[in-house]
C-alpha cells in the first residue's frame, strides 16, 4: 500500500523526521561519545535465528543467498465460482483448492486465512478500523479430500493420545485451523472444497478507506475476499500471524481459475486474463480492445455514455466473467454499474507490449487523466531496473481503496500508480514475507520510486543525504529494528517498514556505488522470482554479488538502530603531510570518505593511491571500513598530496552515512561558529 495510507492508519508522524529531535552538538558529552581511546566493539556478522539455521541444515537455503538444493514451496491452485448480489452487497462463493504439499513433511493441519473476519469487529485489529462491521466471512462448508468437516462440532484436540478427527476451529477469526484426520503426506496433494459468503463493507465514513470495499451499491472492489490457505514454509512451518490490517500478506503461489457472476451491464476487472470476451463484451468493445497494443494512445473500450446490458457489456440478465492467472499469490477484482474502461500499453523489454487497463467512475476521470502514461513509465522503468514485468496485463481499479496492490491489479488512480506498480516486483513476483519484513516490500518499493521519479523527470537520481539523515532518528526509543516483525512495530511502523530502507540503500550506494546496488538487486529479483526469500537470503546474495562481506553493514542497519555519527576531530599539517583525525561516536562504522579541496596555486598536486581527483583542486580520498575493526573510535587519515595547501576538508561529502550532526564534518569550522544540526549537511539535507 502507499505510505500516505500507512501514515493515516498508524496516525504516525516520525518525530525525528519532523525535526524536533533534541540536538546536542557537543560530541564530548553525548552518551556513547566516550574518550578517544575507549574501544568500540564492532559486530561483523549477522545473527542467525533458529529458523534460518534449520533451513541451512536442511539445505533449503544456504550462505550463497540462492535457493538451496533442497528448496521447496507449497503451491495452491484455486478454482473459484463467485456471485455478487449488489442489493445485499454480498459475495457468495465456492472454491476448490488443490494444495500441493511439496514439503518433505506430512501436514497434519491446514491453516486458512479468513481476512474478511476483520470486519466482525470482535477480532484483534491494527490501528485502522473499517468503516462498517459485518458478520465477516461466513463459512458454510469445508471438505477435505471429499470428507465434510462438521462445522458445528467442537475442534479436535492437539494433545498426545487424542484421536485424530477432521475438525476446524477459529472460523470467526482471521486465521482458522483445520485438524486433519489423516495428514497430507509429503509430496502429495489434497483437495479442499469451501463454500462461504461475505458482505462487502461500505460505510459513509469509509469512502477513501483502503479496507472499504464498495461505494454504496454501485461499485465493488473485493480484496482478500476468499478463504486462502496460509503460507507453510521451511523457516517456520505454518505462518500463524493473524491479519491485523496494516501489514498485508505472505501467500503461496499458484494458479487461479475464477468465474465471477454479476448483473449484465456491470464491467468486471481483475487479476489474470479474461477468458471469455466473446460472452461478456460487446463486439464494439472487442474491436477497440484489438487496437490497444498498437500504440501508446489511450483507447476507450467502454465510454461514459455506454451503460447497461448490450451497451457496456453483452446483453442478458447476468454474465459470468472468467479469468485465469498462472503463478500468482492472490486474486483481486472490481466491478461497477457504470465503469468507464480505458486502456493503453507498456512495452516490456524482451517481451513486447502488454495492456494497461483502467476502470473508473465517469465522475472521477480527472484522477485517471495521467494514469496511463505514469503506469507505462513505471512498468517499463522497473522492468529495466530489476527484471521484465512477468505478467500479461496490469489493471488500475477505481474505488474507496486507492493505494493497494494485488497481482496484475492495483487499486489506485494516478496518485499512487508508480508505487503500487512497483509492488508487482515485490511481493507479487518476489514473494517476500511482508508481514514480518515489510522493508523487503514497502522499503524496496520506496527506494525504486525515488529512481523512477528521477527518471520520469529525466534527471539523475540523487540519493545523497538520505543515508546521513538517519542519524537524526537513531536513538529514538520507539524505533523497532527492521528485523522486528512489522506487525508489532508500534508507532514507528511506517518508518520501519517504508522510510528506513531507502536510507540504508543510500549508505550502501555510498560504499559500493548506486549502480552496483541496483545491479545486485536485479540479480536478487531474478534469482528469487516466484519464490520466497528470507532477509538472510537477500543479505548473503548481496554480499556475493557485491563481492564483499558486508555483515557489519547489514547487522547495524537491520538488527539495530545505531548510527555512525562521524566528525573531524582535528587537522594537523606538518610539511607536505596533513593528518585528519576522524572520529565516530556511534556504534555503526563506515568507510572514511574525505573531500579535500586545494588552493588554486602552489606545488603540483601529487596523486594518492586511494584518492580520485574530481577536478584540478578537489580530491575524494577513501579508506575502507576495516580501519575501524581494531576497536578505536578515532582514525588518523594521512593526506600527502605533495604540499599544495589544503583549504577545506569535508567528511562524508555525499552525506551517505548516518550522522546526528553533519555540522562537525567540515574543516576548518566556518568563522562565527559552526552551524550544527541537520541544516549543516553538505548535501542540503
Ligand atoms: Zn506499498
Amino acid at each position: 500500500m502507499t505510505r500516505r495510507v500507512a501514515l493515516l492508519i498508524t496516525l504516525f508522524v516520525p518525530v525525528a523526521m519532523a525535526g524536533f529531535q533534541a540536538q546536542n552538538p557537543d560530541a564530548q558529552t553525548r552518551p556513547g561519545a566516550t574518550s578517544a581511546g575507549a574501544p568500540r566493539a564492532i559486530r561483523r556478522d549477522v545473527p542467525l535465528t533458529n529458523a534460518i539455521r534449520r533451513a541451512h541444515d536442511a539445505g533449503t537455503r544456504d550462505m550463497t543467498g540462492r535457493p538451496g538444493k533442497n528448496y521447496w514451496q507449497l503451491q495452491t491452485d484455486y478454482a473459484i465460482n463467485a456471485r455478487l448480489d449488489p442489493p445485499t452487497q454480498t459475495i457468495t462463493g465456492n472454491e476448490t483448492i488443490t494444495l500441493h504439499n511439496n514439503s518433505p513433511q506430512p501436514l497434519a493441519e491446514v491453516f486458512l486465512r479468513l481476512d474478511h473476519n476483520i470486519y466482525r469487529g470482535l477480532v484483534p485489529r491494527g490501528g485502522s478500523v473499517p468503516a462498517e462491521n459485518t458478520e465477516g466471512m461466513v463459512i458454510t462448508k469445508i471438505s477435505v479430500n471429499g470428507e465434510a468437516v462438521d462445522l458445528a462440532a467442537p475442534a479436535g484436540g492437539r494433545g498426545a493420545g487424542v484421536a485424530r478427527r477432521l475438525s476446524v476451529s477459529g472460523l470467526d477469526q482471521t486465521l482458522a485451523r483445520i485438524a486433519l484426520a489423516a495428514p497430507v503426506p509429503a509430496r502429495s496433494t489434497a483437495k479442499l472444497e469451501i463454500a462461504w459468503r461475505t458482505k462487502l463493507p461500505g460505510g459513509t465514513n469509509g469512502r477513501g478507506h483502503r479496507m472499504t470495499q464498495r461505494f454504496d451499491e454501485m461499485l465493488f472492489q473485493p480484496t482478500q475476499w476468499f478463504p486462502r490457505v496460509a503460507k507453510y514454509d521451511d523457516l517456520r512451518g505454518w505462518d500463524t500471524n493473524i491479519y491485523l490490517g496494516p501489514a498485508e500478506f505472505y501467500n503461496n503461489f499458484g494458479r487461479f481459475d475464477v468465474r465471477i457472476d454479476v448483473p449484465a451491464g456491470w464491467i468486471v476487472s481483475g487479476t489474470g486474463v479474461l477468458q471469455n470476451p466473446q460472452e461478456v463484451l460487446t463486439a464494439r468493445a472487442r474491436e477497440r480492445m484489438a487496437k490497444v497494443l498498437e500504440s501508446d494512445a489511450v483507447i476507450t473500450i467502454v465510454g461514459p455514455d455506454e451503460v447497461g446490458p448490450g451497451q457496456s457489456t453483452a446483453a442478458g440478465d447476468r454474465l459470468v466473467w472468467h479469468f485465469m492467472a498462472e503463478m500468482v499469490n492472490d486474486f483481486a477484482w472490481a466491478t461497477a454499474k457504470n465503469f468507464v474502461w480505458r486502456a493503453t500499453r507498456a512495452t516490456i523489454p524482451g517481451k513486447g507490449a502488454v495492456p494497461i487497463h483502467m476502470v473508473h467512475l465517469p465522475e472521477r476521470a480527472n484522477l485517471f487523466a495521467n494514469a496511463g502514461p505514469i503506469t507505462r513509465h513505471a512498468l517499463e522503468f522497473y522492468s529495466k531496473l530489476w527484471a521484465p514485468y512477468p505478467f500479461p496485463q496490469l489493471t488500475l481499479q477505481d474505488g474507496p481503496s486507492a493505494g493497494m496492490e494485488y497481482p496484475m491489479v492495483i487499486n489506485s488512480n494516478q496518485g499512487a500508480a508508480d508505487h503500487e506498480t512497483g509492488h508487482q516486483w515485490w511481493p507479487m513476483m518476489v514473494g517476500n514475507n511482508e508481514t514480518w519484513y515489510g522493508w523487503m516490500d514497502e522499503g524496496f518499493n520506496e527506494y525504486m520510486n525515488i529512481l523512477s521519479e528521477a527518471d520520469e523527470r529525466k534527471a539523475p537520481p540523487n540519493l545523497d543525504g538520505l543515508g546521513q539523515s538517519y542519524g537524526r532518528i537513531s536513538g529514538d526509543e520507539s524505533e523497532p529494528p527492521m528485523m522486528w516483525n512489522a506487525n508489532n512495530a508500534g508507532s514507528m511502523y511506517s518508518f520501519q517498514t517504508y522510510g528506513k530502507t531507502p536510507l540504508m540503500l543510500s549508505m550502501l550506494g555510498g560504499i559500493v556505488g548506486d549502480a552496483e546496488v541496483q545491479r545486485a538487486m536485479s540479480t536478487y529479483t531474478k534469482v528469487w522470482a516466484f519464490k520466497h526469500p528470507s532477509p538472510w537470503d537477500y543479505i548473503f546474495l548481496m554480499n556475493q554479488e557485491l563481492k564483499q562481506d558486508l555483515g557489519w553493514f547489514w547487522y547495524y542497519w537491520l538488527w539495530t538502530t545505531e548510527s555512525v555519527d562521524g566528525s573531524i576531530a582535528n587537522v594537523a599539517t606538518s610539511g607536505a603531510r596533513t593528518t585528519v583525525t576522524v572520529r565516530q561516536a556511534g556504534q555503526m562504522p563506515s568507510p572514511v570518505v574525505l573531500k579535500v579541496q586545494f588552493a588554486a596555486t602552489g606545488p603540483a598536486v601529487k596523486p594518492m593511491a586511494n584518492a580520485k581527483m574530481v577536478n584540478d583542486t578537489t580530491a575524494i580520498v577513501t579508506w575502507p571500513v576495516d580501519v575501524w575493526f581494531n576497536g578505536s573510535r578515532t582514525f588518523e587519515a594521512a593526506l600527502d598530496f605533495g604540499g599544495r595547501a589544503i583549504t577545506t576538508i569535508t567528511l562524508d561529502p555525499s552525506c551517505r552515512f548516518p550522522d546526528r550532526d553533519p555540522g562537525d564534518n567540515v574543516w576548518p569550522k566556518p568563522a562565527g561558529g559552526a552551524p550544527t544540526g541537520p541544516r549543516a549537511s553538505a548535501c542540503g539535507g
